[in-house]
């Protein structure tokens, strides 16, 4: 059997087969299985009007997720399955979804209104595939092509265009000649696309295993809703750091980057600020004084706009920011870049630096040791827990005052102290030496204040 069916959506299937509708397994689940990936999620498609499904299927949990689309999602032995009533769309008079859909009970028009031929097979229980748009083909050439005329599919959803994109990025697929050749053309129809849809099609576009190749062949596209890249397609470096332009280097540093979001995310937004600080020094070479800033600001009104979470948002910028920030140095530095940036964001900006050396000129990978060296040292210090914040410093607050401190921003400020003898290896992270630490600084201090009076006295 070519597509493995798991028992909670075959006991869905069987139970609306034998109430004598028609029900396949639709879309992602069949293409995946047919890839011999395992699907993330099954999609079942099924001839049974929403009612009807609830009511054969009442033995499950069941929510009422989309009605009016024909979708319910059935709780099968803790398995959430989408059921969606064969239908075909109407109109798309807002370029965005259906203003209203029609319930068929065939299945054929029910493939027809899918995007791409590869997302448009089914796979009933007892009767195998349904291929009808040649999606079988199409998988083994591995193209992604529109299910009926493209310049119509485009405009009746816009998203679609994206969409083609995001699969031909994480499938690693080519576009048909024709389609790509649509998509281009009808691109402004995601003007009118909510950003939401846009951000997590992008996403995963992003991610995708053909993400460069597909930011290099369709930037125009990416362009539409992010227009801010425009000014980085084909804008010479000019410095022996650098052997591709601005927008080369940009999209072969995504590729080196983790397939994670907030890191491609950074990689993508990290020199766009480059064409508006480039200057050039008497020798010819060029400079982009003061870029991650222009960047991080240039990132943070591109991801509001496109509705990523607060949380993403600030990781990026944050990363952006700071993507040329200085690593070297030993441990002492990078306890320093701890104290300000934390586990998680240092590890990522490690990553970012990769990833943005790799995209550079070969005498600049070869530094690539060096920030391996960095990375080992990095999780040295984490591993051996390290002190590197006021929160593992082996003494607070009160432990000052109980040795003697007067209450007051005294604590605070010799606290700091401590934390910064710690950080650069002066004083060990210990209680007893960091209170002796504290002793001697509190006599330096009153030696100070005598040689202050002695010198007013005079
Ligand atoms: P993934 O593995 O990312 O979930 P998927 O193919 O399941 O991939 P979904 O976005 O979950 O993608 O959509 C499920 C199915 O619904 C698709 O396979 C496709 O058949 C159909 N579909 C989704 N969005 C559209 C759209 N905008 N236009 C036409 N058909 C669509
Ligand atoms: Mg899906």
């Amino acid at each position: 059997m070519i597509v493995k069916i798991p028992s909670q959506v075959d006991s869905v299937l069987q139970i609306l087969t034998r109430n004598e509708f028609d029900a396949c397994v639709v879309g992602g689940c069949v293409r995946d299985s047919l890839l011999g990936k395992a699907p993330t999620d099954w999609d079942v498609a099924t001839s049974a009007l929403p009612e009807e499904t609830m009511r054969v299927l009442d033995g499950f949990s069941i929510i009422k997720t989309g009605l009016k689309h024909g979708t319910v999602t059935v709780l099968s032995d803790g398995m959430p399955i989408e059921v969606t009533t064969y239908r075909v769309d109407g109109a798309y008079s807002d370029g965005r979804r259906p203003d209203e859909v029609t319930f068929t009970g065939l299945l054929t028009e029910d493939l027809s209104r899918r995007d791409f031929t590869v997302n448009a097979m089914a796979y009933r229980r007892t009767g195998g595939l349904v291929d009808r748009f040649g999606g079988r083909d199409d998988l083994k050439q591995k193209t992604i092509r529109c299910v009926g005329n493209p310049d119509i599919r485009f405009r009746e959803d816009g998203l679609r265009i994206l969409r083609a994109l995001r699969f031909a990025s994480v499938l690693d697929f080519t576009i048909d000649s024709e389609t790509a050749e649509s998509l281009n053309r009808n691109r402004t129809m995601l003007d009118g696309i909510a950003r939401e849809r846009i951000c997590s099609e992008f996403t995963k576009l992003l991610c995708g295993p053909g993400a460069e190749r597909i930011l290099r062949e369709y930037r125009s596209v990416i362009e539409e809703f992010i227009p801010e890249i425009g000014a980085s397609f084909d804008f010479p470096q000019n410095n022996p750091h650098h052997i591709y332009d601005v927008w080369e280097h940009t999209i072969r540093s995504v590729a080196a980057a983790p397939p994670d979001p907030t890191l491609r995310l950074t990689m993508l937004l990290h020199d766009l600020g480059k064409p508006f600080c480039y200057s050039e020094d008497r020798s010819g070479i060029g400079h982009f004084y003061g870029h991650p800033e222009i960047s991080g600001k240039m990132a943070d009104v591109i991801l509001k706009r496109l509705r990523y979470s607060r949380k993403m948002i600030g990781t990026v910028a944050l990363l952006v920011r700071k993507h040329d920030l200085s690593l070297s140095g030993g441990e002492k530095i990078l306890r320093r870049r701890l104290n300000r940036l934390g586990e998680d964001d240092l590890r990522m900006l490690i990553e970012v630096r990769r990833a943005d050396t790799l995209a550079k000129s070969l005498k600049d990978q070869e530094k690539l040791p060096l920030l391996e060296n960095i990375r080992e040292m990095f999780e040295t210090i984490i591993r051996e827990k390290q002190c590197y914040s006021l929160r593992n410093l082996a003494v607070n607050g009160a432990d000052l005052i109980d040795a003697g401190v007067p209450e007051g921003a005294e604590v605070g400020r010799l606290l700091t102290l401590l934390l910064d003898a710690v950080i650069e290896g002066k004083c060990a992270n210990q209680r007893e030496a960091l209170l002796d630490y504290v002793k001697a600084e509190r006599g330096k201090l009153d030696d100070g204040a005598h040689c202050t009076s002695a010198g007013t006295g005079l």
